[in-house]
């Protein structure tokens, strides 16, 4: 589990809440990592 070194919020408390404390969130391996799931699992491009 990782946490942030900025704001200091866990990757457990945004996957939790879906809520990021800043934008150094997103850097987290975790939350990119759930971010890739939820881009890169169903892409819906149109007809
Ligand atoms: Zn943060």
């Amino acid at each position: 589990m990782s946490k942030c070194s900025k704001c200091g919020t866990t990757s457990e408390e945004i996957l939790e809440t879906g809520f990021v404390g800043c934008e150094k969130c997103y850097e987290l391996p975790e939350i990119r990592e759930a971010i890739f799931k939820l881009h890169g699992g169903k892409t819906h491009k149109g007809e």
